[in-house]
């Protein structure tokens, strides 16, 4: 069942845009039954779930850490995250960089924005990242990299609203791609595209999507 539904959407998805299966909240068993299907990269929402599944899960997978975290829980996922989607202030930042001098390893991140209309998002304004990419406390993190853009859209069925926010995120990465990052081959990602809108946000730019249900089912 995971299986096909694997297979359907990675059919349905050009070969430059990466598949995060989004395993929050399911067992084990169901990750290792996409995991035996080929999948490798799966995303997790909360802290403590993400380092319990790592450590008994086969080691090449690859964690991603895509919900909203408090900074006294990024030591819990600092040994495993391979890519960080949700930093949203330079303290956080600050903190997923300690947690990466102590594992004595680069965490890769991605700057999430605020791209949706719902007042419940979290994520930054273009403005508020400029802020962070030019302030000294910034250039002096060596233990983390920032690799591209994260945004949600709003939770509705508005085709083009949907389409406009997934613009809006396209917009900011090329700003800061131009302003900040025009040498850094590595700054490359969009983040984009969940379960109901993935089609939409693949034709507006995106390079990653976040699956959940689509693979895994409703989650209770
Ligand atoms: C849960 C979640 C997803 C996956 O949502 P589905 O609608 O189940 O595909 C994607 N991104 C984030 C940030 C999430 O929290």
């Amino acid at each position: 069942m995971i299986k096909e539904k694997l297979a359907t959407i990675k059919k349905n998805i050009p070969s430059n845009v990466t598949l995060v299966a989004v395993s929050k909240t399911k067992p084990n068993e169901l990750i290792e039954e996409a995991y035996n299907s080929g999948q490798r990269i799966f995303g997790e929402n909360k802290a403590q779930e993400l380092k319990n599944k790592a450590e008994v899960l086969p080691k090449d997978i690859e964690w991603h850490f895509i919900g909203h975290i408090q900074r006294n829980k990024v030591k819990y996922i600092a040994p495993y995250a391979s890519l960080i989607h949700s930093i949203d202030s330079i303290k956080l930042l600050a903190e997923v960089n300690k947690q990466g001098l102590k594992n004595n390893r680069i965490i890769n991140c991605l700057l999430q924005f605020y791209i949706a209309t719902e007042e419940t998002k979290f994520g930054l304004s273009l403005e508020e990242a400029e802020e962070l990419l030019t302030s000294i406390e910034f250039l002096n993190l060596k233990n983390i990299k920032i690799v591209g853009v994260m945004g949600m859209a709003s939770f509705i069925n508005n085709e083009a609203q949907l389409r406009n926010e997934f613009i809006r995120l396209k917009n900011i990465f090329t700003q800061l791609n131009n302003n900040f990052f025009k040498h850094t081959e590595t700054f490359q990602t969009i983040s984009m595209g969940m379960s109901g809108d993935y089609k939409i946000a693949i034709e507006e730019g995106s390079t990653m999507i976040r699956v959940g249900s689509a693979i895994f089912g409703n989650r209770n």
